[in-house]
């Protein structure tokens, strides 16, 4: 039943406190999105109570893996498959729900460094009415072909832009994405039905007017905000995700020409925000939240 693509997955993190603690973040969130996941993929939902207990109870079992180095963590991957051993197209009558994990490395050595992403202008990720909200293995397939591309071309990710006009942004690769207006307003795309709500996403949103910050929702066209990058009002632009928490993005290219941000420099807000985010996981920042479980 591999065929049919029917394939769902979460990506979530432990991360090691200085007393020798471990933290999640959010977990619930993760639970509840992989059950809106297996709806849209006709996949059966999962009990988030049995659910969060089987990731703390592999976490527990899996203690001595969770790095303590500061940056690192233990990434944890729930994941479900079809299995039933048939051709015919339909839903599958089986599946296996497994949680994998592995321990994971900094994601920045010697703090954040900014990346270069380009912006896709022939091939799209998702439509509206489509699968882009779930978090399924047929999204990344759909994507693959454009991220070899830029790469080769020297850029580390690709923007994607919706997929009836190729106008307005949406994501980046894993990441979704903010630009920040004159040092005070953070900027990301609303949620269309294309875009993955990411958990980082939703943090970030509710954090920033803790900060000082102004946030705001809505639809980007990716003209504007290449105009807006070149006068300089934008002063930063990063993406954000479990795996990176924050990545400054230094440029921007589209249709052959490449668009500086702050000099290709990590800038103040990216900074707090990755230090506030980071400081919460590792447990020396205030939970103001409520979003620590801790193990
Ligand atoms: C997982 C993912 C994100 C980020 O979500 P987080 O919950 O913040 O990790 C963004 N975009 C896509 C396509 C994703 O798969």
């Amino acid at each position: 039943m591999f065929h049919y693509s029917q394939e769902i997955f979460e990506g979530l993190k432990a991360y090691r406190k200085a007393d020798g603690s471990i933290n999640l973040f959010r977990p619930q969130e993760n639970v509840k999105r992989f059950n809106r996941s297996a709806k849209r993929m006709v996949m059966p939902e999962v009990n988030e109570e049995d659910h969060l207990q089987a990731i703390k109870t592999l976490v527990e079992l899996d203690q001595n893996w969770v790095p303590s180095q500061h940056g690192s963590s233990l990434y944890i991957r729930p994941t479900m498959i079809a299995t039933s051993a048939k051709l015919g197209l339909g839903a599958s009558a089986n599946y296996c729900h497994y949680i994998i994990a592995g321990p994971a490395g900094s994601y920045f050595k010697g703090g954040l460094t900014p990346i270069s992403v380009h912006v896709a202008d022939k091939y799209r990720r998702a439509v509206k009415g489509g699968v882009g909200e779930a978090k399924t293995g047929g999204n990344y397939a759909a994507s693959l072909y454009a991220s070899e591309e830029v790469v080769k071309q020297g850029y580390s990710q690709v923007l994607w832009l919706d997929a009836v006009e190729g106008k307005y942004i949406e994501e980046v690769g894993a990441m979704n994405i903010c630009f920040v207006y004159e040092g005070k307003r953070i900027v990301t795309p609303e949620l269309s039905g294309s875009i993955l709500p990411g958990i980082t996403r939703d943090s970030i949103l509710t954090l920033a007017p803790t900060l000082g910050y102004e946030i705001s929702e809505q639809r980007l066209n990716i003209e504007e905000i290449l105009a807006d990058i070149d006068s300089g009002k934008i002063t930063e632009v990063f993406g954000c995700g479990t795996a990176a928490v924050i990545s400054p993005v230094g440029n921007l290219g589209f249709k052959g020409k490449d668009h500086i941000i702050n000099n290709n420099k990590t800038g103040e807000v990216s900074t707090k925000l990755y230090d506030e985010l980071t400081g919460i996981q590792y447990g020396t920042r205030e939970d103001k939240f409520g979003w620590i479980v801790s193990i």
